[in-house]
């Protein structure tokens, strides 16, 4: 137990879906301090670049504060009553599936329980659905059919635990960092545990990778159906689980055999070596402690059902579920993605992992709810929820903590749906949204530091999250505007709790009303808990049956499953080709994905300095030989076209792609990046079972793009830069950077900076003072504005995209005065001394750059992550950073050796 300060508050991590626990301090200036929470069993004390960076992102700038209407700031009273009128008289005229809710993975359980219960339960409609359902709806579909219950069966000790882990699509190193890094520890006390990667991408998740399978986009079907063949004809099945706890296996066997008769099938089919499908083969026949984890990879495509079961089918063929270091595992992407999943926030789920289609479960939900008009049948999915929007037939929607014109498949399409909506609510705790601009009534949400609430990870731990900072505004938690809404339209006494405590009684009691063991979601020992109890709350697994053994591991190593006959399935599969293919006018393959230190459209980590050192810009990250091809040069701009739409990204290369495959970040929204909306590109199509979109394969167009010219401007203000061709903002420590490419040259450089820089007030505190280079033979422009000796802002124009290193330049902000030498280094566009330019960053803890590192490989002779580590500190922290200096020091080990 470490000891802690008084004000330090043990809370979870809003990111991703490990869900770690973090110890939150505020600290007399009024920052926040976050370490990780040691005795949190998801972290034990770790947390990534991203959690680590927490404390960055609580800051009141840029927040909503108050309801407004129509750009007008009204009292809650106003906004309230018009959206229950609003949506009271839309119902009345149109039916209740006129309306509908758009949730999210960001809210608490609490929020999403009354949530759907107003939907479900009252308005009586199934229209709400998540964008939890563009990240794991295919796990929860593939569960489903499998198990008979949405049930993750293991735990992270199972990842440590196992001999094998086969980590298909999934970056796990980048995505679900901590736990990535428990398996790294894992790996280093066992080296004898083995790691395949299987993803088109060589991500940075094959840093421990002992094989990995590149395999062509769309297969793992054939491979997993393989798999399956293989071990049927080398006596690999488990025939006595099969016979005691499975039905279906004599189909899936045949379908397996059809679909991929021998090894040299699916290497053909999967566009893999031989020796390595076999390889991975053996290793899994041969190893019974074995773990398979999956993510966006798989479920993010039209057959992403198919292929979560194609991974669970092995498993159930071999008896490997629930038992120490064996297991199926969906690593799930966002915080309460599981908590959503519990509460039924998706539109084709009742509440508490019960089912529109079982009467039985319609009794208890209704009789529970005292909900007379419980919806019968489920509502729209998300991407048909907002193409029923555009069509006019849903009039009012509802849309709280998300932003689906930067999130969801052919954005604007979307963009063009909620424009034409007739009534669009906005709930969000970010002023400045994409989505802001089309709501007519806007809700200040409570925000992370603010809250008071539970999520669930991906282990089916619950955690508290706790409020450590005093409510800003006017803002309010979600489930209190849901309540008061329901209220409105009649419904008090459904809604009327006290607080947060008293929801979660209630979806605890939900889970366990007339369950009788026939559904594993059960919290029922949680329901009558006062709310001190709730308030101390400690991490804890579900089930948690009222009387019965509490916080359960492993579920299934004895069978149990939730079909009637207590027998799990195994799923007859071919593989199914992705719903849009290559061809001549598209023949590239866009796979889009998270990076390392943001989190989905960066409204919070946009706001930490530390975090956009990463990866500054959006990309498009394209192989050698296609790049040469198509005649692009690293760092120049790439125009992507799809049958949707249109980007600019940044070109990056590396033999990391595939061939034929190009890959985008999904961040960036219009906030902080002109034409770089990667939506905008992504095809619609959708898996028919689980309505997740297929966001990993949409055929583009590439295309040199040829600006007149590129530059950056740099300033200690916040600046309004509009009407380029590419505009990204970059915020830093103290300063802005503007990325920017023009198709028309201002006639005056410097008189353009000046008006830009003016109209943010720069130069204010004094008279200022000016440094120019022009060269126009070259076309390459420089100028800086200095107020009082301080730089103030500076401009670099060039006719390619040959610019100095930002890294470097934006340190000068931290200087009181330029001096003579720095001014001269400042116009010629490079530090004085090579050591001052760190290069762009690796490690975010200590703001450890590439050259540095690159630098200490070189001159240091430093040839392990541990000594980079005890000469930098990079990577000493979290560890976000290790498998880019691996990367770094094989590069150097290459060079050596071709040298
Ligand atoms: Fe947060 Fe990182 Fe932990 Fe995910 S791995 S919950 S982003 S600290």
């Amino acid at each position: 137990m470490i000891a802690m300060p008084s004000l330090t508050t043990k809370t979870t991590c809003p990111y991703c879906g490990v869900g770690c626990g973090v110890l939150a301090t505020v600290q007399p200036d009024g920052s926040v301090q976050i370490q990780g929470d040691p005795e949190h069993p998801a972290n034990y004390g770790r947390l990534c670049s991203k959690g680590s960076a927490l404390g960055d992102t609580v800051g009141l700038e840029g927040r909503l504060l108050h309801p407004e209407m129509g750009g007008r700031q009204v009292g809650w009273d106003e906004a309230l009553d018009t959206i229950a009128t609003r949506f009271q008289q839309t119902i009345v005229e149109h039916g209740p599936d006129s309306v509908a809710f758009y949730v999210s993975g960001q809210l608490l359980t609490e929020d999403y329980y009354v949530a759907n219960k107003l939907m479900k339960g009252f308005i009586g409609s199934g229209n709400i659905d998540t964008n939890s359902r563009l990240c794991m709806s295919s796990s929860v579909a593939g569960h489903k059919r499998a198990f008979g219950e949405d049930i993750v069966p293991g735990c992270y000790e199972d990842l440590e635990l196992a001999d094998l882990l086969v980590l298909v699509g999934s970056n796990t190193a980048w995505c679900h960092p901590v736990l990535y890094r428990r398996i790294a520890k894992a790996k280093e006390d066992r080296p004898g545990m083995k790691i395949v990667v299987i993803d088109p991408r060589r991500t940075a998740a094959c840093e421990l990778a002992d094989l990995h399978l590149p395999l062509k986009p769309g297969t793992d079907v054939a491979l997993f159906n393989g798999l399956m063949h293989y071990l049927r004809r080398h006596d690999g099945l488990d025939f006595a689980f099969l016979e005691q706890h499975v039905s279906g296996f004599a189909e899936t066997l045949a379908a397996a055999a059809n679909s991929s008769p021998s090894i040299p099938a699916v290497a053909l089919a999967c566009g893999l070596e031989e020796k390595d499908v076999a390889k991975f083969f053996q290793m899994f026949h041969g190893t019974p402690k074995t773990v398979t984890a999956w993510s966006q990879g798989v479920n993010q495509s039209s057959s992403g059902t198919d292929k979560v079961n194609a991974i669970i089918n092995v498993h159930l063929a071999t008896g490997r579920v629930g038992k120490p270091g064996m297991g199926p595992f969906s690593l799930t992407g966002q915080p309460n993605a599981m908590g959503g999943r519990e509460v039924g926030g998706l539109a084709n789920q009742l509440a508490a992992h019960m089912d529109f289609g079982n009467a039985g479960h319609q009794k208890i939900v209704s009789e529970f709810w005292n909900a007379p008009n419980l919806a019968t049948r489920p509502g729209l999915k998300a991407v048909d929820l907002f193409q029923t929007i555009g069509e006019g037939r849903i009039k009012a929607v509802w849309i709280m903590a998300t932003n689906p014109v930067v999130s969801l498949p052919d954005a604007n399409a979307v963009r063009r749906a909620l424009a034409s909506c007739e009534f669009v609510v906005v709930s969000d705790c970010e002023d400045a949204t994409d989505l802001a601009s089309y709501a007519h009534v806007r809700l200040p949400a409570l925000a992370w530091g603010e809250k008071d609430g539970t999520v669930t990870n991906s282990e089916r731990c619950i955690s508290r999250q706790r409020p450590f900072l005093p409510v800003p505004g006017e803002a309010k938690p979600d489930w209190w505007m849901v309540c008061e809404v329901g209220k409105r339209m009649g419904y008090a006494d459904a809604f009327d709790y006290k607080n947060a405590a008293a929801i979660f009684r209630e979806h605890a009691g939900l889970s366990a009303y007339h369950n009788e063991g026939q559904r594993l979601f059960d919290i029922g020992a949680l329901a009558e808990m006062d709310t001190d109890t709730y308030d101390e709350l400690n991490p804890t697994q579900w089930p948690l049956v009222k009387d019965g053994k509490h916080g359960t591991s492993r579920l299934f190593s004895d069978g149990g499953f939730r079909h009637h006959d207590g027998k799990a399935r195994m799923i007859a599969l071919s593989p199914k080709p992705p719903k849009e293919s290559v061809d001549e006018d598209y023949p590239f393959v866009l796979n889009t994905g998270r990076i390392r230190d943001q989190w989905h459209t960066m409204t919070r980590t946009g706001r930490s300095p530390r975090l956009n050192r990463h990866i500054p810009e959006p990309y498009a990250e394209i192989h050698p030989d296609d790049a040469k091809r198509q005649g692009l040069e690293p760092n120049t701009l790439v125009s992507l076209e799809s049958r949707w739409g249109k980007a600019l990204a940044r070109v990056k290369i590396s033999a990391d792609q595939q061939l034929g495959s190009v890959f985008m970040p999904m961040h960036w929204s219009s906030q902080n990046a002109q034409q770089a909306l990667v939506n905008a590109l992504v095809n619609p199509a959708v898996d028919t079972i689980s309505g997740e979109p297929e966001s990993k394969h949409t055929p583009v167009r590439l295309q040199t793009y040829h600006p007149a010219w590129h530059g950056f401007l740099i300033s200690r203000h916040p600046l309004e830069v509009e009407g380029m061709e590419w505009r990204v903002v970059v915020r830093g420590e103290n300063h802005w950077v503007y990325e920017l490419a023009g198709v028309t040259t201002p006639d005056n450089w410097r008189e353009w900076a000046a008006s830009i820089i003016a109209s943010a007030g720069v130069g204010r505190e004094g008279e200022p003072e000016w440094l120019e280079y022009a060269d126009s033979s070259q076309n390459r422009y420089r100028c800086a504005q200095l107020v009082e000796g301080r730089l103030a802002a500076c401009l670099f124009v060039n006719r390619n995209h040959e610019l100095p290193a930002r890294d470097w330049l934006t340190q000068l902000f931290a200087e009181p005065r330029l001096d003579a030498k720095a001014r001269m280094s400042l116009l010629a566009g490079r530090p004085s001394t090579a050591g001052d330019d760190q290069g762009r960053t690796v490690c975010a803890c200590f703001g450890v750059g590439y050259n540095t590192i690159a630098r200490a490989i070189r001159q240091q002779a430093c040839t392990t992550t541990a000594q980079i580590g005890d000469r930098l500190k990079a990577g000493s922290n979290c560890g976000s950073c290790i498998p880019e200096i691996k990367a770094m020091l094989n590069e150097a080990k290459l060079e050596e050796i071709r040298s």
